[in-house]
């Protein structure tokens, strides 16, 4: 007997029929022999409606109110799940993140989940029931509800297999794994049968949406074996695990890419102790988060123009937290862009291995594509390009680093 946390995504759950298949799917762990805990998403589309909703009915959403609409997609799903489950005779019961509760931080729409009390769902297995967990809620100080932040729910199963101490993490998606780049966008990517933690955390953080970066950091911590799989067909998918278990390792294994990035660049602020921390401190009061950062080198010794990147959803507050501070800064002006991509390669491989840089530069020079900002850690490089380019690149350094399939 296994104990096991099936995660489904909105595609997964997106009408009756998937549901249905879903609760049979479910049906055939439970006749295993297996305890089951079942995370589900949302109807796919449905969150995008309600966060479109909180937006025409105010002009800045109060987060908090923001999560109260925003979580309901997954009750939805939570209970019609336990629904169907109950049909084909597999007792079940829902559970809503503030029943278990999933005790999160205050930081509404993407807030952190602080803890969550396995003994609840132990005693539901002892019972033999599956619970049904609505993914992306959380309970915040205050008795007040909270989300996890978009794509939340695969960190909600994290989560739960961590608490639960499960033996698997299956997070059922409507692709067969984790692939080298999104096979949307380039038919030619190759799915992976292993991926290390460390490289599904920079895949995830730098664009590859298929799983939420905090459930990785939540897996790779507590030591949870992820698989990722399709819910459409049933074939083994893609286990997330440490560089031990892999025998065979690229330099590079993944590309990514990420179009929430936005651009700014400030002409000629003062070249003296203490700017950096003037432009870059209020901006972390206000909860940007600040991404790549270059600096050029003064060329009068007074003067110089740094350059940084935001999420595209906070180039708004970015511009005018900047803008504030023009007094003080006394810079001559500010520039932004939002038509920018960052693309990343990304690949264990790297510390062992020179050149990886120079051939990536190389193969977007061949392309014609500029690059305006580079940055890198042990593993990645990423470089910010003009969106236009976003499918030229991510295809070319597919081929260039020989990830392409047969
Ligand atoms: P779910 O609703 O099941 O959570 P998501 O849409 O959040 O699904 O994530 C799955 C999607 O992630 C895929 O449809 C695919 O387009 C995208 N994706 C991006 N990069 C990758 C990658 N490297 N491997 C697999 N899928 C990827
Ligand atoms: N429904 C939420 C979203 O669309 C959470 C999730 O799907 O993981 O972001
Ligand atoms: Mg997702």
């Amino acid at each position: 007997m296994a104990r096991l946390v099936m995660k489904f995504g909105g595609t997964s759950v997106a009408d009756m029929d998937r549901i249905a298949h879903v609760a049979a799917r479910v049906k055939r762990e439970v006749d295993a022999g297996h305890q089951v805990a079942v995370v589900v998403s949302a109807m796919a589309g449905t969150t995008n409606q309600l966060v479109a909703w909180t937006n025409q009915a105010a002009k800045m959403p109060d987060r908090r109110e923001y999560d109260v609409v925003v979580a309901t997609g997954e009750q939805v799903t939570s209970g019609l799940l336990a629904l169907a489950l109950q049909d084909i005779g597999v007792p079940a019961r829902s559970w809503m993140g503030w029943q278990l509760p999933i005790t999160s931080s205050d930081a509404h729409g993407s807030a952190r989940i602080l803890d969550i009390d396995g003994k609840v769902l132990e005693a539901g297995f002892a019972r033999g029931e599956v619970a049904v967990i609505a993914g992306f809620q959380g309970l915040a100080p205050g008795g007040r509800v909270s989300t996890l932040g978009r794509g939340g729910s695969d960190t909600s199963a994290v989560a739960v297999a961590a608490a639960i101490k499960a033996d698997r993490c299956d997070i059922f998606t409507d692709v067969d794994g984790v692939y080298t780049t999104d096979p949307r966008i380039v038919e030619k990517a190759r799915k992976l049968d292993r991926i290390t933690y460390e490289e599904m955390l920079e895949m995830a953080s730098q664009g590859a949406r298929v799983l939420q970066t905090r459930s990785v950091e939540l897996a790779m911590v507590h030591n949870v074996r992820v698989q990722v799989l399709s819910s459409f067909e049933d074939k083994p998918g893609t286990l997330v695990c440490d560089e031990g278990e892999i025998v065979e390792q690229e330099v590079v294994s993944g590309i990514a890419y990420s179009k929430d990035e936005a651009k700014l660049t400030l002409l000629r602020v003062a070249d003296q102790p203490g700017v950096a921390a003037s432009i870059f401190g209020p901006l972390a009061d206000a909860n940007v988060n600040v991404d790549m950062i270059v600096q050029n080198v003064s060329e009068d010794g007074t003067s110089t123009d740094i350059t940084f990147t935001v999420g595209r959803a906070d180039l708004d507050r970015t511009v005018q937290v900047i803008g504030a501070l023009q007094t003080k800064l006394n810079y001559r002006q500010l520039l932004h862009d939002a038509n920018v991509v960052k693309v990343s390669v990304i690949g264990v491989g790297m510390r062992s291995h020179a050149g990886v840089a120079t051939r990536m530069f190389t193969a977007l020079a061949e392309k014609g594509i500029n690059i305006q900002v580079i940055s890198t850690s042990e593993i990645k490089i990423s470089v910010l390009i003009a969106a236009d380019y976003t499918e030229l690149a991510v295809r070319a350094l597919h081929t260039a680093f020989g990830l392409d399939s047969e």
